[in-house]
């Protein structure tokens, strides 16, 4: 499937949205801002951002839209989430607050604000498999993946910690615990878009 046949959504109730629209669209990938269910039913796949995944899950509520993504994700809807992302697509999540649910999209578990106060951002220049030189890695108060269950491949990582995750079959879904949208490298959205064909 060529990029420009697919339309992907941006999950735009919260945080680190807009940047992922714009590396979608450099792409040629028609792109809609997804706020309500109607958004939801128009799009083939789903990016999830960064920002707030506590704030996030209450305004998934809020706007009626728990139910009806869980159960396109459950329909095999292919899936990126970045960093507040990833935790709502995680299996576990912990340091996480009492009423905040993720949807156990890949079998993973994480720890919120994993890294720390010491270190709550930091960039690197990671080796991705697949890709030809390293990617730029901006890393914001992101979650720590502890755990990893059967069938997740892992395709980057920093010191020894992985960062860079995705289903090996099944449902396309694709996590990192940075956030790819913030340089110009627009590789890891076309990693995605190849997931989906
Ligand atoms: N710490 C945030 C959370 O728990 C994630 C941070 C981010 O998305 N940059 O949701």
């Amino acid at each position: 499937m060529s990029n420009s046949s697919l339309t992907v959504g941006v999950l735009a109730l919260q945080g680190a949205f807009a940047r992922h629209s714009e590396a979608l669209e450099r792409l040629g990938v028609d792109t809609i801002e997804v706020r309500t269910p109607a958004h939801l039913a128009e799009v083939d796949a789903l990016v999830l951002p960064g920002g707030e995944s506590t704030t996030m899950s209450k305004l998934l509520d809020s706007q009626g839209l728990r139910d009806p993504l869980a159960e396109r994700l459950d329909a095999g809807m292919g899936v990126f989430g970045t960093c507040a992302g990833m935790i709502l697509l995680a299996t576990d999540v912990s340091d996480g607050r009492a009423d905040q649910q993720s949807f156990g999209a890949l079998d993973i578990g994480v720890r919120r604000n994993g890294y720390g106060r010491q270190i709550d951002s930091f960039e690197a220049d990671i080796p991705v498999d697949g890709l030809d030189g390293p990617f730029r890695a901006v890393f914001i108060r992101a979650p720590v993946v502890e755990r990893l269950g059967d069938g997740v491949e892992v395709l980057a990582s920093v010191e020894g910690i992985p960062v860079l995750c995705r289903s090996a079959a099944g449902a396309p879904v694709l996590v990192a615990s940075f956030h790819p949208e913030l340089t110009d490298d627009d590789r890891l959205h076309q990693l995605f878009l190849d997931q989906l064909a």
